[in-house]
């Protein structure tokens, strides 16, 4: 088939386990892929050498395929793609939207970044440096597919942001805009704790020329103590053995309403029963409590 309908992606960064959290965006954009008879892809965003787990790339490819959700295409990893990312790293130097800094980070906390280095240029004194990208007063709008319209002005929200770390390694919003454009990926799906960054990722597509793809941020599974469910909080990986259950909550999650027939069903019958009864218009929008979390 040809590749210019519908690819969407799951990004997992390989910090540990799939827990609930991640499984909701790994399932959210596979429904949505295969709903609509698309392609969907599996990228490990492993350009955080220092958030890596030795052996998780392993468990988190193991446990999709346990769970069915099944990737076209081969996997892409980032740690195998810093020749390309220093090429369009390149191209915005060309432009002139790049400057070094030397903003440490107790001097940069708190947002937006008030253009120091921009201004006053790098001390001498001080060696480590990362690479930001200029912004503008320019109003970057969006219209999420579920959480509707989004709007951010980079320059008073943000400031300038970095776009290689000072430890050499490309920062995710550069790193992620290049990946996507160049796995042609049409819509982005992923959890809503990502929309902020949306407008930062649109802004250096429109640098770079590349088309933006549509969006779609999912509702963020928070645990009791009201914290995202995620790595760093050390959610607990789930249990493969249990696929058909994990994929039912995750779609109860989603605000699909599966069939109680489901019960005894297996993970593939449960799949393509969402695959059949995906509906974006039921999700909703925000932050909440999976099924059964007190
Ligand atoms: N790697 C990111 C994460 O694990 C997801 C990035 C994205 O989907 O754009 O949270």
């Amino acid at each position: 088939m040809a590749s210019s309908y519908y690819i969407g992606r799951f990004a997992p960064a390989p910090s540990g386990p799939l827990h609930f959290g991640s499984i909701i965006a790994a399932l959210g954009s596979f429904l949505q892929a295969k709903s609509q008879g698309g392609e969907w892809l599996v990228r490990i965003e492993d350009s955080d050498r220092f958030r890596a787990v030795q052996g998780a790339t392993d468990l988190i490819l193991d446990t999709l395929e346990q769970l069915g959700l099944t990737w076209d295409r081969d996997i892409v990893v980032q740690s195998k793609r810093e020749a390309r990312y220093r090429e369009e790293l390149e191209r915005l130097q060309s432009i002139n939207m790049v400057y070094p800094c030397a903003c440490t980070r107790s001097e940069t906390r708190g947002k937006p970044y008030p253009g120091t280095c921009r201004r006053n240029g790098v001390p001498r004194t001080r060696r480590d440096r990362s690479l930001r990208i200029r912004t503008d007063n320019t109003v970057i709008e969006f219209n999420d597919a579920v959480t509707g319209l989004f709007s951010q002005s980079l320059e008073k929200d943000v400031g300038d942001f970095v776009i290689k770390r000072k430890d050499g390694m490309t920062a995710y919003h550069l790193a992620v805009v290049i990946d996507d454009a160049d796995q042609g990926v049409t819509e982005v799906v992923r959890g809503a704790d990502l929309i902020e960054s949306t407008p930062r990722q649109i802004y250096l597509q429109r640098l770079l020329h590349y088309p933006t793809p549509g969006y779609l941020h999912l509702p963020v599974a928070i645990d009791a103590n009201g914290r995202k469910i995620s790595k760093q909080n050390n959610a607990p990986g789930i249990d493969p053995g249990q696929a058909a259950r994990v994929i039912t909550n995750a779609l109860e999650f989603l605000g699909q309403q599966p069939d109680p027939q489901l019960a005894d069903a297996t993970a593939e019958d449960v799949i393509k029963w969402g695959i059949d009864h995906w509906d974006i218009r039921q999700i909703p929008a925000g932050e909440y409590r999976p099924p059964g979390e007190q």
